[in-house]
């Protein structure tokens, strides 16, 4: 029986699952060459080769990027090169010469929110639910929903992108609570992926005069009860819970399984919780927003649902 084999390539590491049934283990990792394509694809097909992959086994990519699937090309700001080439088509020649894998195959490559909801509707927080809104908390926002345990697809593969949008309205810089309307990555102003992950903390709490704190320390100073910390983590659950609300009337979902580093902060996540709650049309009976249960592994776990069920890929 054929293997899956699941990567999660990010700016630092590629990590290796292999997943047979209902199980993953975590193989292998080697760093991530970032300045050139051909060692880049030469680091992959090594790393699969020496933990035995076969000519049968599937392979499944789960990455940080827009995924382009007309032309093949992945828009990642930390791996640039791959807004140029094939990867799928290239990873896919490349192993058939180095160990003969059939050329009927093809790579599966996932954006790695996608994968984190997939990851979390099927093994983890989100199991038991049929509608399943993932977000990720982490540099910046990320979302997907997974629909009976299928992956919901839009439009250029835009679907869940919570995130984007001309959400934080120009305020005055010197109103208590002041988030400042920064301009993002996809060219909107204002976008919650702007303020939403934990250099949005740290930017909220910047514009309000402290630029020396990061966002656990801001978090820590919340608790701790700091009146300047409690004002940044109010205006940034405010804004935040606005748009995770309407997204969530939208979508109908019944919870939200939440990843990147912010999820590691429970209190952040229960204020958040709570805030949502009073802005969803229909408050749920148990907590909406729950930290995933697949963790740093989440790209892997969720690569590996998709494998499970190859027709679904597409
Ligand atoms: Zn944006």
């Amino acid at each position: 029986m054929p293997n899956n084999f699941c990567l999660d390539i990010g700016g630092s590491f590629i990590k290796l699952g292999i997943g047979t049934g209902p199980s993953l283990k975590e193989a292998a990792s080697t760093p991530t060459p970032i300045s050139h394509y051909g060692s880049f694809l030469q680091s992959i097909v090594d790393i699969l080769r020496s933990n035995g992959f076969g000519s049968d086994d599937r392979l499944g990519i789960s990455i940080t990027g827009a995924i382009d699937r007309t032309r093949g090309h992945i828009l990642s700001s930390q791996l640039p090169f791959l807004g140029q080439v094939q990867l799928a088509a290239d990873l896919a020649k490349a192993l058939q010469q180095a160990i003969g894998w059939s050329h009927e195959n093809e790579v599966f490559i996932e954006n790695d929110a996608d994968c984190f909801a997939l990851a979390e509707a099927h093994f983890g927080a989100g199991r038991a639910y049929e509608n399943v809104f993932a977000i990720i908390l982490g540099t910046g926002v990320g979302g997907a929903q997974v629909y009976r345990k299928r992956l919901i697809r839009g439009f250029g593969d835009t679907s869940g992108e919570w995130g984007h949008g001309p959400y934080v309205q120009k305020q005055d810089p010197s109103a208590p609570g002041y988030v400042p309307q920064l301009v993002c990555p996809c060219g909107q102003k204002g976008c919650i992926n702007t303020i939403g992950g934990a250099r949005g903390l740290e930017i909220i709490h910047g514009a309000s005069g402290d630029e020396n704190m990061d966002s656990r320390q801001i978090i820590d100073g919340w608790m701790a009860g700091d009146a300047a910390c409690a004002k940044t983590v109010q205006s940034y659950v405010a804004v935040v819970s606005d748009a995770l609300a309407l997204t969530l009337n939208i979508t109908g979902a019944q919870i939200v399984p939440v990843g990147g580093g912010l999820s590691n902060a429970q209190p952040l996540l229960s204020a958040l919780n709570q805030a949502v709650q009073t802005k969803v049309l229909l408050p749920r009976p148990e907590p909406l927003l729950i930290k995933g249960a697949t963790g740093e592994n989440g790209g892997l776990w969720g690569m590996h649902a998709q494998l499970l069920n190859p027709s679904q890929s597409h």
